[in-house]
């Protein structure tokens, strides 16, 4: 049967953003409930080693560190929900949201923190194929492909650390990048090119993933040079997609502003959204750092706007009692 729930803080994600919003909304008395999707922890459970995460010298592991995070807020006195929302109405106070399971659950403030997914190519051979040989997770799929030869499409820190990763399996790992220069920083980009087991193909973008059969097998890769149009062909096992990512906003639209490419829109100098009440964090609303760390410190700027704001209103409530 599925139950009513009333909270004064409603966080929505379990990244680092919705987690350390739980965090400190949990340390401040306020009993959030956090809705944490099927696959908590985020993105950073389909990454490996963490060295960018301020506090361990020793390097440490994604789903290790969203382990610790998600048991932190419970032991804070976080309620997580193991669930989805699909609806929400964030038309008045209190907000209201519905999850698959037809949990209702009535909220003061929301914390929007669903963070973003891989994109994707959008080419009909990778709708096709995806699954079967082509993936967007090294560290998920990575482990199939032990001995054969892969390719990694994009310029960016994940298509490089991706292809990096994928050393330790594969026997050849090509990156192919649209343009000749990479966006990776510059330390990855040593640690790619030093690596006598990835080669780059530049200036190229893909015109068809190859394969097919049953069950469908990926066996090539065919490529077309941005500016003559010339094709060519590379016979591979695997294709990893890692072309950046999409904010995780649709069930917001229409009620929170949010920029052209779907990234909520935040005042500024704090977390809070169109919507009086409703704060967003992590990568949901930030297309520019996108790191862990950030996003768990604007997790934490979300708890404190949705603390004073609720101290604001509790306030107005007396004030207008009186
Ligand atoms: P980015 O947006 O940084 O990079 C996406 C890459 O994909 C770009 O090189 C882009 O090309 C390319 N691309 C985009 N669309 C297409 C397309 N249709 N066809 C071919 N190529 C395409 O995304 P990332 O996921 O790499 O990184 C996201 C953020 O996360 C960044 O801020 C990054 O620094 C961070 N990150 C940090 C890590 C770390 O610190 N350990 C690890 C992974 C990510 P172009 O360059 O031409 O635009």
């Amino acid at each position: 049967m599925p139950q009513a729930h009333r909270t004064p803080v409603l966080i929505i994600g379990a990244g680092p953003a919705g987690y350390t919003a739980a965090i400190y909304a949990a340390r401040a008395g306020l009993q959030p409930i956090l809705v944490a999707g099927l696959q908590p922890g985020g993105q950073l459970t389909i990454t490996t080693d963490v060295e960018n995460y301020p506090g361990f010298a020793e390097v440490i592991q994604g789903p290790w560190l969203m382990e610790q995070m998600a048991a932190q807020a419970e032991a804070m006195g976080t309620r997580a929900i193991h669930d989805i929302i699909t609806e929400i109405d964030l038309s008045r106070r209190p907000f209201v949201a519905i999850s698959d399971s037809a949990e209702r659950f009535e909220a003061d403030t929301i914390v929007i923190a669903t963070g973003a997914s891989a994109r994707w190519l959008e080419i009909p051979s990778e709708r096709v194929l995806r699954g079967a040989g082509v993936s967007a997770c090294a560290t998920c799929d990575g482990f199939f492909y032990r001995g054969k030869a892969v390719a990694v499409i994009g310029g960016g820190n994940t298509a490089v650390e991706e292809a990096i990763y994928l050393t330790r399996h594969a026997s050849h790992v090509t990156l192919v990048h649209r343009r000749d220069s990479l966006r990776a920083e510059r330390v990855m980009r040593e640690r790619l090119f030093a690596n006598p087991k990835i080669s780059v193909i530049w200036d190229h973008e893909v015109d068809e993933i190859l394969g097919g059969g049953t069950p469908a097998v990926v066996d090539g890769l065919r490529l077309q040079h941005v500016r003559t149009g010339e094709k060519r062909t590379l016979a591979l096992d695997g294709v990893f997609v890692a072309i950046g990512h999409t904010p995780n906003t649709m069930i917001f639209e229409g009620q929170v502003e949010m920029d052209r490419d779907g990234y909520i829109l935040t005042s500024g100098g704090n977390t809070a959204t169109s919507v009086p009440g409703v704060f967003a964090a992590g990568d949901v609303q930030d297309r520019i750092y996108r790191q862990a760390v950030t996003a768990a410190a604007s997790g934490c700027m979300a708890a404190l706007d949705a603390e004073k704001f609720l101290s604001h209103a509790a306030r107005e409530v007396a004030v207008a009692a009186y």
